[in-house]
């Protein structure tokens, strides 16, 4: 059995449609992935430009050939900028609709004034380079799953280079004028390539999905929505039961009379400090330490090949900086302080749960010393600062 050039287009617009209703029932489920959205309008104006496209192979005329011309470049734009949009998470409006236009302003012309042979040239140039820009997307957001998205690379590349066979069989053929449809070989195998593409990328894009939504569920389970830093749970997944080298320290941190920012300036006030505090600990530690929210107005900090004083030096300076930083709620300006207590592996027994309740000790002891200062857990320890103190 042989097939016929029309009904693969018919084949091409029904794959094309199934995918589309398939991405676009996807976005419906989790709407922030919008590049889902961008990939189905891109679709849908492909599946558009094959229907013209069928009725031009069967009856050529200008307006069909430009009508087909429009719709093929706005989906391929589409389709550019959601993969700018997967990569980025930002969909690049102008940058979509001046390569659709570009696209348009160098292949219309030439087919509406007669010259269809240089307007497919045109056109099949501009898809080629247009989809290639596409692959390059996927290529530089390989990292965050690189199988996939080396795979969705390939599959454009390859569409790419069908429609630059395509331009360059014709520009070969030096005829500015066909009266008629491209059609041979190139074309054959363009549409073949179209075929196993669509339905590798559509397959693909899904997977790409659905191995987001679960990387963001495993992100949510271990993150503190207010303050977006670790949760207890990610602190103990990470650290709990091990053994930490004697260059380790675990500092507990705690704010001071907190409950009175609440009753005095309400929730919202104190969730702001919440996370004013939460930056200030995040500008302070290095890649490699870890902050966690422990629960309520309690945090920690757990530095690993920390050099003797540089722990006491970090936290004092956490606690300096919360001290002179002031918040404005209702007018009115709101201040606080915080405590903290630091356990030192090289001082105390070394596994995690203990340094952390070696740091709270401190920490409380702190709170009785009159709060805003950091203790250290450790009698053998000097002190470094007016406000760093020593305990058992
Ligand atoms: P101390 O100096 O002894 O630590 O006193 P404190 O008032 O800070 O401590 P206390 O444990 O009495 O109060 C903690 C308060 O933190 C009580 C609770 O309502 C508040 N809190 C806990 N979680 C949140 C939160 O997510 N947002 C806000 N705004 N408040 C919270
Ligand atoms: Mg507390
Ligand atoms: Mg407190």
């Amino acid at each position: 059995m042989t097939l016929d050039y029309n009904s693969l287009l018919i084949a091409l617009a029904v794959s094309a449609s199934c995918l589309a209703a398939t991405l676009f029932g996807s976005w419906m489920g989790r709407r922030t992935e919008t590049f889902l959205l961008a990939c189905t309008f891109g679709l849908v104006m492909v599946v558009g430009g094959i229907v013209v496209y069928g009725m031009y192979v069967d009856e050529p005329s200008r307006s069909l050939g430009a009508a087909t011309f429009a719709f093929l470049h706005s989906g391929i734009a589409l389709a550019w900028g959601a993969g700018y949009e997967f990569r980025t998470g930002r969909f690049p409006v102008f940058r979509t609709i001046l390569c659709a236009a570009g696209a348009v302003i160098l292949s219309v012309p030439p087919m509406v004034f007669g010259y269809d042979g240089l307007g497919f040239i045109a056109q099949n140039t501009m898809l080629s380079v247009v989809i290639f820009a596409t692959a390059y997307q996927y290529w530089l957001a390989r990292a965050e799953a690189r199988a996939p998205l080396i795979a969705i690379t390939v599959l454009y590349s390859l569409t790419a280079a069908s429609f630059a066979l395509c331009a360059a069989v014709l520009i070969v053929g030096g005829r500015l004028v066909l009266d008629a449809a491209p059609s041979g070989w190139a074309e054959d195998l363009n549409i073949a390539v179209c075929i196993a593409s669509m339905t590798g990328i559509g397959a693909l894009s899904l997977a790409l999905y659905q191995w987001r939504v679960a990387a963001r569920h495993r992100l949510d389970a271990i993150t503190d929505p207010l303050t977006g830093l670790l949760n207890r749970r990610a602190l103990f997944d990470r650290y709990g039961g091990r053994t930490m080298n004697a260059a380790t320290a675990v500092v507990v941190f705690d704010i001071d009379h907190f409950k009175s920012i609440n009753d005095t300036h309400g929730h919202a006030a104190g969730d702001r400090v919440l996370r004013a505090f939460a930056a200030i600990l995040d500008e302070n530690c290095r890649a490699g330490d870890a902050v966690a929210r422990l629960g309520g107005e309690e945090f920690a900090l757990v530095l690993e090949n920390a050099k003797a004083g540089h722990v006491e030096m970090v936290a004092d300076r956490i606690r300096k900086s919360f001290e002179n930083f002031e918040m404005r709620a209702e007018g009115k300006a709101v201040r606080c302080t915080v405590s903290a207590g630091v356990a030192l592996a090289r001082i105390v027994p070394t596994h995690f749960d203990a340094m952390l309740s070696a740091a709270d000790k401190a920490l409380y002891g702190a709170k009785r010393g009159g709060r805003n200062r950091v203790e250290i857990a450790s009698h053998l320890h000097t002190v470094p600062a007016d406000t760093v103190r020593t305990g058992s």
